[in-house]
């Protein structure tokens, strides 16, 4: 049995998610107990942020410089990335258009990835992805700031749905958003059965 207990100020504030059948208050209990790792950078990396402290993660680290996409009053939240230590575990990592070897990736059960306008979950890794896709194309500035919203919100919830354990998780595949076609594509990537990245992070528990 979960420890966790929803107070009513939290069943208030979480109300239009905890009545949605697939999450409930048991969903939403899993939101508070979830420990997320951000690494990256504004804007994408800052409204993922916002994102997941909206839905009720209860501890989420991210780059200092992100913490001004928190609204004041749920900033105990957010605690700063650059603070973790070796031994600090996560549910998830998300890494965010950041090419990290993989011994500075802070420690997770699941990494869930963005590059180059591709999500995905490990594995494949977004290294698997590139060598297996063609390029993703080009975005124009006018549009940048739109996708970048719009990728936000796919992984806030991918990673939501992870945590709360429904829908299917993207693992195996990988999703590309072409912002000038509108076309949200999804693609089965078979990983490099010799890829580090992949290897060092298992999908399942
Ligand atoms: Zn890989």
């Amino acid at each position: 049995m979960r420890a966790v207990r929803l107070e009513d100020q939290q069943i208030e504030r979480y109300s239009r998610q905890i009545v949605l059948p697939e999450i409930g208050a048991e969903g939403q209990c899993r939101l508070l107990e979830a420990r997320v790792a951000v690494v990256g950078t504004a804007p994408v990396a800052g409204e993922l942020v916002a994102q997941l402290v909206a839905a009720g993660v209860g501890a989420i680290v991210a780059p200092h410089d992100l913490h001004g996409y928190v609204d004041p009053a749920s900033a105990a939240q957010v605690t700063p990335l650059e603070a973790i230590t070796s031994d600090d575990r996560f549910d998830i990592v998300a890494l965010m258009d950041v090419v990290t070897p993989a011994t500075s990736v802070p420690a997770a059960t699941h990494t869930v990835w963005l590059a180059d306008s591709r999500i995905g979950e490990t594995p494949p890794c977004a290294a698997c992805a590139a060598r297996a896709l063609p390029p993703t194309a080009r975005c124009d500035v006018e549009l940048a700031s739109a996708r970048a919203s719009v990728l936000a919100a796919i992984m806030a919830t991918e990673i939501i749905k992870r945590l709360v354990g429904v829908g299917t998780a993207l693992a195996g595949h990988v999703l590309t958003y072409d912002p000038a076609t509108a076309d949200i594509a999804v693609t089965s990537v078979t990983p490099d059965p010799t890829c580090i990245g992949c290897a060092t992070r298992p999908a399942e528990d």
